[in-house]
């Protein structure tokens, strides 16, 4: 028998509609790429974006087709991906930090048709727009009185494009499995894998995110996503805040630490989200002025390990609470976030420190699990680590076009490539990407507890650990680091610093020093990179 309930598709535009209807003078506050301070608000968004969606329609856009975005978080850039949604094409985001090679191969395996673009990255497509003959129309996300000369087929202004239509539209409805968001994955070898996203996987994803114990947003806030909605599909910002009614103020360009200051400070900002680089830059810039955020009451911090001097940065001297978060683009992107329950919510201090160093619990829609290498499920004792695996209904269940299928299993667990142990209160913690663990004489050295603690040494701005062939153990591991401005701490003091916090056998064989560690185009630490660096490197003595 079935129940008698309403069918009632679960699509993204309807958070739109939601928000426009309840919720429709909360303020979206952009940084626009021209330079001024723009502000508008969910109800007018929402009728723009319609005018997206019948101009796209009127260009012969039509379900199902890709429409990439290559853009920095704006306004612009939001109605982009409900006008693309509206229609029931697919957004696309392009990461602009990606090898110009890279970004060819994404869109011609996707077959990209239009594409949105901000008027920064106009000369990197000019490019490489012949390269990609699926291409037919590329929108730069401006007015006329900004139009750059280009080379571009087709290029129109955005505002004038969309203003050659109103905005009598009726949304298209379509089965809420339908395809609605496209992000490839940050792969370190081989070729980008692109993950597809629904409308019902996008919508329950962002229900499961806005609860109290994961980001408990409201329309009592004002987010700041500094994470660009082109990482890991802005971490579902694009949805969550508009299906919470919580107001937006969107940095734009403007990404170093002084800019991302001036606009959580000047727009009362009371929550943002971003990866631990960004707020290492904001923490040294607010050490610098002597300034403070009366306002902002927390911070996400995801996308690699956070450690745990930004933490206690945050907390202790300016009285911003924080979220550790872990996710990947294939989980929509959120997996868990290291909120307290009501175990864990009386400790102080070092204690809560170290809780808040694990990557957190999950909420209702993902299931854990964590296996060695026989497969065999570990018991959650905040010890026992393996490979840790997920499925829920806003995980992939394959890669576009069937790639990495090893990845996958038949009861739908996704192999997420991190190693992890679970305590018995559900909190998982990381300590490594399976292909950066060290072993050293058969037993695991967990190399972001080490690269956490190393950045805790008041001289060290940033730290990565490598395993190097030793003669004994097999591997030993080697501390890079990058020292802060100003400073030049010896390798004795960092190691003298490390000593005692960390088993003996896990201290660093050496340390080095380095003016710059690589990074990938979401800022994890290319440790590829690192290792062909150091790959003729031997500890001394062997
Ligand atoms: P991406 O799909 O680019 O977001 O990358 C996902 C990967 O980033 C995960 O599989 C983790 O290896 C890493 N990652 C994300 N968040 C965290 C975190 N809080 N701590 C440690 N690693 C993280």
């Amino acid at each position: 028998m079935l129940g008698l309930m309403q069918d009632w598709p679960l699509l993204c535009h309807k958070v739109i509609d939601h928000a426009a209807q309840n919720h429709g003078g909360r303020e979206i506050v952009s940084r626009s790429i021209e330079g001024p301070i723009h502000r508008t608000d969910y109800k007018t968004v929402r009728g723009r974006s319609m005018q997206v969606s019948k101009r796209l329609e009127m260009d012969g856009i039509v379900i199902g087709d890709r429409v990439a975005t290559m853009a920095w978080n704006t306004w612009r850039h939001l109605e982009s991906w409900y006008g693309i949604l509206g229609v029931g094409a697919v957004y696309h985001t392009l990461n602009p930090r990606l090898f110009a090679e890279q970004i060819i191969w994404i869109m011609n395996d996707a077959e990209d048709r239009f594409l949105f673009v901000d008027l920064t990255f106009v000369p990197l497509i000019e490019t490489i727009a012949d390269k990609v003959p699926s291409l037919e129309k590329v929108i730069i996300l401006t007015d006329e009185a900004h139009m750059p000369e280009t080379t571009l087929p087709n290029a129109v202004p955005y505002e004038a494009w969309i203003g050659e239509v109103d905005q009598d539209f009726a949304w298209k409805e379509f089965d809420e499995k339908t395809a609605a968001g496209m992000c490839y994955t940050s792969g370190t070898t081989g070729n980008p894998k692109g993950v597809l996203y629904s409308h019902r996987s996008n919508v329950i994803h962002a229900m499961a995110c806005v609860q109290p114990d994961m980001l408990n947003l409201s329309s009592k806030d004002r987010m700041m996503p500094v994470v660009p909605l082109f990482h890991a599909n802005g971490w579902s910002t694009g949805f969550s805040c508009p299906m919470v009614g919580c107001g937006m103020v969107m940095p734009g360009a403007g990404m170093d630490g002084e800019s991302i200051y001036d606009l959580l400070r000047q727009e009362r900002v009371t929550m943002s989200a971003a990866v631990p680089t960004v707020w290492l830059m904001l923490l040294q810039h607010l050490e610098k002025t002597g300034e403070k955020l009366p306002d902002l009451n927390r911070v996400v911090i995801g996308g690699s390990a956070c450690p745990r001097s930004i933490t206690q940065s945050f907390q202790d001297t300016y009285g911003v609470d924080v979220i550790h978060a872990w996710g990947m683009t294939e989980m929509s992107p959120l997996g868990t976030i290291c909120t307290l329950k009501p175990e864990y919510e009386d400790l102080s201090g070092d204690a809560k420190l170290d809780l808040q160093a694990k990557q957190g619990h999950p909420p209702f829609t993902i299931e854990m699990k964590v296996t060695d290498d026989d497969n065999k499920e570990q018991p959650w004792d905040g010890k026992s680590f393996g490979r840790l695996k997920v499925r829920g209904p806003a995980i992939s269940a394959s890669y576009y076009k069937g790639r990495g299928a090893e990845q996958f299993d038949e009861d739908n667990w996704f192999d997420t490539g991190d190693v992890a142990h679970i305590d018995p209160y559900g909190y998982m913690e990381i300590t490594d990407r399976a292909k950066d663990v060290i072993k050293s004489g058969g037993e695991w050295i967990s190399t972001i507890e080490l690269e956490n603690l190393a950045v805790g040494h008041q001289d060290v701005a940033e730290a990565a650990v490598i395993g190097i062939h030793h003669p004994k153990w097999d591997e030993r591991p080697l501390l890079v680091i990058v020292k802060k401005e100003g400073c030049d701490p010896s390798k004795e003091e960092i190691l003298g610093f490390m000593a005692g916090k960390i088993a003996k056998w896990w201290m660093p064989d050496d340390v080095v020093f380095v003016d710059e560690i690589p990074h990938t185009a979401t800022g994890k630490i290319q440790k590829m990179d690192l290792r062909e660096t150091f790959k003729d490197y031997r500890f001394p003595g062997t």
